[in-house]
Formats: structure tokens, sequence, C-alpha cells
């Protein structure tokens, strides 16, 4: 066996997958540049550290099952002026993960909260966070279905690792009172241990009606907004837009009835 090829099974060994199979190349290029050892070395392993991270990426982002694949590149803020695009780079360094707080996306349907939301949990992917994309109403089917086996904490503990969970599409529906109950106990097991970044197209002042008791809903907004940063999102419906723009129908059908005026801003203490 050539010595490459020895060297190469025993990086295999040692799961340094990427580099032994540029190792042949690596160490061609090294001669003819003349590379000190210690420059082949560093060259190889950030090579592999890199790739090992990036394996690592993409193991998170399958396990947060997202319902797509969309980045903050793909966002057109000139589409969204009711946006700061400088807030939302902040929420991309992700130090309201590291920090365990909350963010709440709020506006009428089809203005990007989801695709924000997505590019949000990609980042966080990247950065090496847990996070976990789930829409409210699985979330409450899941913890009903636990309560109802026996197995509410179990599921509750498990709800808790991923340090970013992303709730999408509160408050389409109604959330009856045992789910409300239900979906309380999460945020509270959740609050300053991990970040929860939600979406809703109700302003904060229609949740009592959301989860059908005025009560709860305050002590799901207690907790949720102590440490958070809520962004208001406007206008019109991303969807319809570029429908408009291709031609397909005049200006006036395209409204939509969720599609009038934005909710009221929400003043938050
Ligand atoms: P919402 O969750 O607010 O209902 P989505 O995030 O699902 O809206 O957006 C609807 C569609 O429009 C998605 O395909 C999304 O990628 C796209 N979209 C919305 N706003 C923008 C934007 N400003 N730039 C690019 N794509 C956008
Ligand atoms: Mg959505």
């Amino acid at each position: 066996m050539r010595q490459i090829e020895r060297i190469q099974e025993l990086m295999g060994r040692l799961k340094l997958v990427r580099t032994s199979v540029e190792l042949p190349g690596l160490l061609e290029e090294a001669s003819k540049k003349e590379l000190a050892y210690s420059d082949l070395l560093e060259e190889l392993f950030t090579r592999e550290t890199a790739a090992k991270s990036e394996r690592h990426t993409a193991m998170r982002t399958v396990l947060a099952r997202f319902p797509f694949h969309k980045s903050l590149e793909s966002f057109d803020f000139t589409q969204q002026p009711s946006l700061d695009p400088k807030l939302i780079k902040e929420l991309s360094t992700c130090r309201f993960i590291a920090n365990a707080e909350n963010v709440l996306f709020l506006g009428p349907p089809g203005v990007g909260k989801t695709h924000l939301a997505v590019a949000l949990g990609l980042a966080a992917c990247a950065q090496g966070y847990r996070t976990a994309f789930v829409t409210a109403s699985s979330l409450i089917a899941t913890l009903l279905k636990a309560q109802n086996e026996g197995r509410l904490e179990e599921r509750l503990k498990l709800l808790t690792q991923p340090r970013l969970l992303i709730i999408d599409e509160i408050g389409y529906l109604p959330i009856d009172r045992i789910s409300a109950n239900l979906f309380f106990q999460l945020v509270s097991r959740r609050y300053e241990r991990g970040a929860v970044l939600i979406t809703s197209n109700q302003s904060l002042s229609g949740w009592g009606e959301v989860f059908g008791d005025r009560l709860i809903a305050t002590a799901i907004l207690d907790r949720l907004l102590h440490h958070s940063t809520i962004v208001n999102i406007k206008g019109d419906s991303y969807r319809l837009k570029e429908k408009r723009r291709a031609g397909l129908f005049g200006r006036a059908e395209t409204r939509a009835p969720q599609d009038g005026p934005a909710p009221p801003e929400v003043a938050v203490g």
C-alpha cells in the first residue's frame, strides 16, 4: 500500500472525511508552493473543521423541520418599508437566542412573517443553535395528544430543549381553554431558558380572543413579552403584489379581506 493510502486510511479512522479525499491535491499544492509543514497542517485542519461545521449545520437544519428554506438574502426589504432592515440584521446575529429572549412577528397574511422566521431559524442553525419549527396548530395537537397519553411532562421537556423554538401562525385558529393552558405551560417552561419566535396575524390585543380567555392570554403574554422584540409588519400581501405585477388582475380585485389595514400597534411596556 502506498504511503498516501495508508495516511488516508488513518484519516478515515479519525473521521477526517473531507481532508482525506482532498489529501492528494493538498500535498501536491503544498509541494508546488513549497508550503511549510505547519502551513500544510493548518490548511488541513482548517478545511476539516469547516467541513465538520457544515455537516453539523446541515443536520440541525434537517432536524428543525422548516416548511421551506429561504434566507434573509432573498427577502426584499424595499417591498416592506414598515420593516427596519437594521433590526432584522440585529436579530440575525442570534443574540436574542443566546439571551433566551423572544421575538414576535405580527402582521396580516403574506407580508413575510414565516419567511423571516425561517431565515432567522436557518441563521440559528448555522450558528450552532438547536432549533425547532412548528405551527401553532400542530404544536397544540402534539401537546393535547401527549396529555391524553399521560406523557405531557416528557413532551414539555422535549420542547424545552431547542435553544430556539419557532411557533408559526398563532391566531389563524381559535385555541380552546385546555389547549391554551397547555400552551401556557410550554411558554412558562421556556421563560428565561430558551428563545421563542412567534408569528401571528393578530395584534396582541386580539390574543384574548384567540386563546378564548383573557386571563390566560395575559399570563402567556406576560412571560413572552418580558424579554422580547416585537416587530409589526404592515402592508399588502407580497403574494398578491407579485400577481399584480404579473398583470394577473387589476388592483381593486386583489385586496383580500384580511389584507386590509394592518392591526393597530400595541403599546408594550
Ligand atoms: P406570512 O407568513 O406573513 O403570511 P410569508 O412569509 O409566507 O407570509 O410570505 C408569503 C410569500 O411571499 C413567501 O413565498 C415569501 O417568501 C414571499 N415574501 C413575502 N415578503 C417578501 C419580501 N419582502 N421579499 C421576498 N419575498 C417575500
Ligand atoms: Mg406565514
